[in-house]
């Protein structure tokens, strides 16, 4: 059974704050609010594109803080994702945690929501505050609790590279995030979007973001820790629509349209190198058999782990699938 969602992009909707990362409008691709009307033709079409069998669907209302929205515009996007079943099979939100209450966790359920997932960034106050997020760790973990308790599963959005991080608040957040046992997690390093109050503090040379390597090594144990504990990491960095590819967009930071396959591939390369360094001669070739779906992200993205291997240990990777 493959899992599709119907990503439904929500810019800034309901949203006071102003994160000094975001540019929400940029992040979607969007330039305009959505309204419950362009919803439905949005998730009509994109039904007509997915398979007809085998396939778990879920409209997703992403990108703003849907449970800030009035509560009759909440409602009228329910009602329209709710209007597409038995076509799709749920209905998942993202918001801040500070969004959630008794109230709008009742409409939720009531409309048959599956999954919430929560922007808890960072699991260090004094990195919040920096940021502007206006919410602490402990109104995520209250959050995460009050959704589990109506019955609504909980997905996890933690930022690394924030303004005030480094790598170590990271590793600690994600350790953080996993003692909340999550249903999933996605994982975004920060980009420093132009038009935001982070660029001007990058540009006043204050903050320095993750380079792409540092990003990589991060998300890898990041990506591991989680692993361990099998909760799920559905998304390793932003999604890079039309607008972040555009000149200009992306100021700095670790941009990359496959960073979530350039972690993978880094972890296949620390294992290849751990079998050649606990050999007592280094072979001319190390030949390893790996499933069919693990041949690219073993060779690594543009061959780099091949190279990598072959310069620094003057070994030839062969894979066999
Ligand atoms: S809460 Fe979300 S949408 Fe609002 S400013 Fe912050 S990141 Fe952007």
């Amino acid at each position: 059974m493959r899992k599709y969602h119907i990503p439904i992009f929500i810019p800034h909707e309901g949203c006071p704050n102003d994160c000094i990362f975001c540019n929400q409008r940029k992040i979607c691709g969007l330039t305009t609010s959505v309204t419950p009307a362009e919803a439905k033709k949005l998730i009509a079409e994109q039904l007509s594109y997915l398979p007809q069998k085998e396939r778990e669907v879920e409209v997703a209302f992403f990108g703003g803080s849907f449970t800030g929205l009035p509560l009759k515009l909440q409602e009228a996007f329910y009602r329209v994702a709710d209007g597409f079943r038995p076509r799709i099979d749920g209905i998942r939100l993202s918001t801040r945690p500070d969004y959630i209450d008794a109230t709008t966790l009742a409409l939720a359920r009531q409309w048959g929501v599956t999954t919430i997932e929560l922007g808890v960034q960072s699991a260090v106050d004094e990195v919040l505050i920096k940021n502007r997020r206006g919410h602490t760790f402990a109104q995520s973990v209250a959050a995460v609790q009050e959704i589990r308790k109506a019955g609504i599963g909980v997905g996890v959005q933690m930022m690394t590279g924030m303004y005030g991080s480094d790598k170590e608040k990271d590793l600690y957040t994600a350790q953080k995030v996993a003692s909340l046992h999550p249903d999933c997690v996605r994982v975004y390093p920060v980009l420093v979007l132009k038009d935001t109050a982070l660029a001007d503090i990058y540009q006043q040379g204050e903050y320095q973001p993750q380079t792409l390597e540092d990003a990589i090594e991060t998300a890898k144990e990041i990506l591991q820790m989680f692993e361990k504990k099998q909760i799920p990491v559905i998304r390793l960095g932003l999604h890079i629509g039309e607008e972040l590819r555009q000149e200009g967009a992306v100021l700095a930071g670790p941009f990359h349209p496959a960073l979530g396959e350039l972690v993978e591939s880094r972890i296949r390369r620390d294992r290849l190198e751990e079998t050649l360094t606990q050999m007592e001669e280094l072979p001319k070739e190390l030949v390893v058999q790996v499933p069919l779906g693990e041949v690219s992200k073993t060779i690594g993205h543009k061959r780099c782990n091949a190279i990598y291997l072959k310069e620094k240990y003057g070994v030839t990777l062969k894979i066999r699938a």
